[in-house]
């Protein structure tokens, strides 16, 4: 690419660097590269030490797009039948394997030590010497994913952040539309054919709970302010170890933390959260012992603002809180027994798919 037009490349950094999420940052980057270059085929799959997920593909008919924190992570690579990917793993450096269309690259994505994706190209034209081009766009690419990543995360507990708390549930909330669309068309054909109804078996529930440390004024006040940052630290822990890897983990407020998470069952919410309350239960803290934990969780329903699923689950931890503590409880359970006033207006009535 000697006569490469330096305003047009001038303009393709500026737009990378415009990007402030980590999904439109990958669909800008690869746009970018697959138009510089003029490529066949352009891939960009994060690796995440164990398996490799297809983020975002490009060819003159298509595009295809993967929304790491809403999709399931079936766009699984293994890389073990990649042999581009497995020699790229292996040495981190460029792989070229021939194929139909021409050549294949794979062009790792190392930061520090740690190998975080790679780079596919097929391309009938020899891209060797656009080597230097293609790894100044990968550098630039992961710099600014770390700054994005930066600021999505808390400091001292390395979870997401309330600042991005909205944006994030904002996605969820699409997505659990697009899943309820699914279950109910799904539910029309089966109706049609007159079978049994399965619920959930063909879409997804996404629920969102509120923890929060029960007593943790007594710990600062105790073991002093330090002490109290560390259970923070090992409680966000303890989080990271009983949910999913696909589940969003923010921390709320001081010592309150929200969960969003979805499961294939109803009931399997609640299987989830009691997980995490025993592990916290039964975890010894150093210094402190033992600690436990509330929460509040309900269903998110497809229409609704962020603020008014959060206020659901905030009143079902209060419910916990004023009953003991170390408890779960379910906002849509408490009311359907009598346990809570059902609010007047559609605040706990909005209609499920
Ligand atoms: P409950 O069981 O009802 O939740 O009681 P609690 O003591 O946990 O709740 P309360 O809201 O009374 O107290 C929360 C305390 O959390 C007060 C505040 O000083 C402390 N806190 C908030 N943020 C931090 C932090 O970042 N580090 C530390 N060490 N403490 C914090
Ligand atoms: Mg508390
Ligand atoms: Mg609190």
């Amino acid at each position: 690419m000697n006569e490469l037009d330096h305003d047009k490349l001038l303009e393709s950094i500026a737009r990378l660097t415009e990007k402030r999420n980590r999904l439109s940052l990958e669909i800008c980057l690869t746009q970018t590269m697959f138009d510089l270059l003029g490529v066949e085929v352009i891939a960009l799959y994060r690796f995440d030490g164990e398996q490799v997920n297809l983020l975002v593909r490009i060819d003159p008919e298509s595009c295809w797009i993967w929304d790491s924190e809403v999709d399931e992570p079936e766009a699984a690579v293994p890389v073990i039948q990649d042999t581009g990917l497995r020699a790229c793993l292996h040495g981190r450096e460029m792989v070229i394997e021939s194929v139909a269309e021409g050549r294949r690259y794979t062009f790792p994505i190392p930061r520090r030590e740690q190998l975080i994706g790679f780079l596919r190209l097929v391309s009938a034209r020899d891209l060797r010497d656009d080597r230097r081009l293609i790894e100044g766009f990968l550098q630039i690419y992961w710099n600014y994913l770390k700054l994005i990543e930066d600021n999505e995360r808390d400091k001292l507990t390395g979870l997401l952040n309330r600042k991005t708390f909205d944006d994030k549930l904002m996605d969820i909330l699409q997505a659990s539309r697009r899943a309820a669309l699914a279950r109910a068309k799904a539910r029309r054909a089966e109706d049609k054919k007159g079978a049994e109804r399965r619920e959930g078996d063909d879409g997804s529930y996404y629920w969102l709970a509120v923890l929060d440390i029960d007593h943790f004024k007594r710990i600062n006040d105790t073991y002093g302010h330090l002490y109290g940052d560390e259970v923070l630290i090992l409680l966000a822990n303890i989080m990271r170890r009983s949910f999913r890897r696909s589940d969003l983990l923010f921390r709320y407020g001081g010592e309150e933390f929200v969960v969003v998470f979805r499961t294939r069952a109803l009931e399997d919410a609640a299987t989830v959260l009691e997980r995490f309350r025993h592990n916290v239960e039964h975890y010894r803290f150093p210094q402190v012992g033992q600690v436990t934990a509330s929460a509040g969780y309900t269903q998110i329903l497809t229409s609704e603002m962020t603020m008014v699923v959060v206020a659901r689950a905030d009143k079902a931890l209060y419910y916990a809180k004023d009953n003991g503590r170390n408890q779960i409880r379910c906002y849509e359970t408490l009311i359907d027994a009598g346990a809570m006033a059902k609010p007047e207006g559609n605040f706990g009535d909005v209609e499920l798919f």
